[in-house]
C-alpha cells in the first residue's frame, strides 16, 4: 500500500485496500468484522466499511489486522492480486454489501461509480475480473418513476414475509418472489390452492355434463379412440351414456397394413361416424389427434365430418378431483414435486375404459370433496391428501420414523390448513 502518514502504525504491508480486515476499538471493546477503503481525500484517514454497515475512520487509535490468519493465507493457493495489485473475490466470497462491479452497483443499489472514483478490489468472471467499486462511495442514481420504483422494491421483497435484500429474490412456482426460507410453504400454499380451484373445477364440470346428459339422453356420446398398434389401426368405439353401442371397430387407414377381415377400412365407417355429429363426445384422455387423423382419413369417403370433443375428457378432470402428488421427498417437497399425479388408466379395453369414465364423471357430479389429514406431532407436520390412498401411503413411509401418526377426514373445498415445518 501507499505511504501515507495518516494510515494507523497497525496497517501492515499484509493488509491492502479493498481486503477484509477486522478492526478493534481503542480500548479493545468492539470488534468489526469489514473491508478496508481508502481515504476519501488525501490527507485523511483510512476507513473500514464493516459487515454491519458502519463506517470506521482509521484515526490511528484502532488496530487493524487481516480477518484471515498469515498461515490461512499461505494455504489458500488461489491468486489473490489481479495484474493490477487489487485483492480478488469471487463469488462465493464477495463481501456484496460493500463490494460491488459497476452492474451490480446498478442493479442492486441503483448506484454508478462516482467521477473519479477508483475500482478497490477485482471480482472473479469466466473471463478475467470486473472491477470492484466501494458501495458507500458510488453516487446515487436519479429516483425511478413511481412505478417503476414500486416493481423494483418488489422483485427485492419477499412476497410472503415481507424480509427485503439488495438483490432480486427468486421466483416462486406462482410467479412471485420469495425469500429462500419462504419458497417452500409458498410452494405448497400454492399447491393447495391450485388443487382446491381444480377440484371445484371438474365438480362443476362432470355436474353440468350429468345434467345435459340428463335433459337429452342421447346427446352425450363416450368415444374411445385406442392408440394405433404397430399393424397401424387402432380400436374406435363410440357409446351412448346409457351403454348403446354405436360403433366398435378396428379400424386401419394405411392400405399397406390392411388386414382384410379383421380392420375395417374408414370409409365403412363414414355412416356411423355420422351418427356422432352434434353430440357431445366425451373421452377419457382426448385422444384428439387420432380423431382428426380419422378425420383426415374420412374426408375422402364422405366429407367433413366436423367432429369435436365438445363434451371433454375426464382423465384430467379426474386427476383434479383425485388432487394426488407425486411421493413426498424431503426437503423441498411442493417446490420440486408439484405436478399433478397423472392416474393411471384404468383398463386399454374399450367397454371398460368407458365404463370407467361413467363411473368418475358420476362420481366428481355427485361425491362430496373429502381431504384426508395426516398429522405427525412429533414433526408438527399435517399434510391434507386428496385420496385415502396417497394419504396412507404417506404415513406408512413416515411411520419407519418411530412416530405417532394420526388420520383425519375434512369435507369441503377448502384445504385445511397445512402446518409446514417451517
Ligand atoms: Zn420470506
Ligand atoms: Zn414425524
Amino acid at each position: 500500500m501507499p505511504d501515507n502518514v495518516n494510515v494507523p502504525p497497525s496497517i501492515t504491508e499484509s493488509t491492502a485496500i479493498g481486503e477484509r480486515v477486522v478492526v478493534t476499538s481503542p480500548g479493545g471493546r468492539s470488534r468489526h468484522a469489514g473491508v478496508l477503503l481508502p481515504p476519501v481525500k488525501d490527507g485523511e484517514p483510512h476507513r473500514v466499511h464493516t459487515d454491519k454497515g458502519r463506517v470506521v475512520r482509521l484515526d490511528g487509535t484502532w488496530l487493524v489486522a487481516p480477518e484471515r490468519s498469515a498461515a490461512d493465507r499461505r494455504r489458500d493457493r488461489r491468486r489473490r492480486c489481479c495484474d493490477a495489485g487489487r485483492p480478488i473475490y469471487r463469488y462465493e466470497d464477495l463481501p456484496s454489501a460493500q463490494l460491488a462491479t459497476r452492474t451490480m452497483l446498478r442493479k442492486q443499489f441503483r448506484r454508478r461509480p462516482a467521477e473519479g472514483q477508483d475500482p478497490v478490489a477485482s471480482y472473479m468472471v469466466h473471463r478475467g475480473f470486473a472491477p470492484l467499486y466501494a458501495v458507500i462511495d458510488a453516487k446515487r442514481l436519479p429516483p425511478l418513476p413511481p412505478v417503476r420504483k414500486a416493481a423494483w422494491d418488489r422483485a427485492r421483497t419477499c412476497a410472503r414475509c415481507g424480509a427485503t435484500q439488495a438483490t432480486l429474490y427468486t421466483k416462486g412456482l406462482d410467479g412471485r418472489r420469495y425469500c429462500e426460507g419462504c419458497h417452500e410453504p409458498a410452494a405448497a400454499a400454492w399447491w393447495y390452492g391450485e388443487r382446491a380451484t381444480g377440484r371445484t373445477t371438474a365438480a362443476a364440470w362432470a355436474a353440468e355434463l350429468l345434467a345435459d346428459m340428463r335433459r337429452d339422453p342421447d346427446k352425450v356420446a363416450l368415444l374411445y379412440v385406442g392408440y394405433p398398434t404397430s399393424t397401424m389401426s387402432q380400436t374406435v368405439r363410440a357409446e351412448t351414456w346409457k351403454g348403446e353401442v354405436l360403433f366398435s371397430a378396428r379400424v386401419c387407414d394405411s392400405d399397406t397394413f390392411y388386414r382384410e377381415g379383421q380392420d375395417t377400412h374408414p370409409a365403412e365407417l363414414a355412416d356411423a361416424f355420422r351418427r356422432l355429429g352434434g353430440r357431445r363426445l366425451l373421452s377419457w384422455r382426448g385422444e384428439e389427434n387420432w380423431l382428426s387423423r380419422l378425420q383426415e382419413a374420412m374426408h375422402e369417403h364422405v366429407g367433413d365430418l366436423d367432429l369435436t370433443f365438445a363434451g371433454g375428457r375426464a382423465g384430467p378432470h379426474w386427476d383434479e378431483w383425485q388432487a394426488e402428488r407425486p411421493p413426498l421427498i424431503e426437503p423441498h417437497p411442493f417446490q420440486y414435486q408439484h405436478q399433478l399425479r397423472r392416474q393411471e388408466d384404468p383398463s386399454c379395453r374399450p367397454p371398460e375404459l368407458l365404463a370407467h369414465v361413467r363411473h368418475v364423471v358420476t362420481e366428481m357430479a355427485i361425491r362430496a370433496c373429502h381431504w384426508h389429514l395426516v398429522t405427525c406431532p412429533e414433526c408438527e407436520l399435517s399434510l391434507p391428501f386428496g385420496t385415502s390412498a396417497a394419504a396412507d401411503r404417506w404415513a406408512k413411509q413416515h411411520s419407519e420414523t418411530g412416530h405417532t401418526i394420526s388420520h383425519r377426514t375434512e369435507p369441503g373445498d377448502i384445504v385445511p390448513s397445512a402446518v409446514n415445518r417451517r
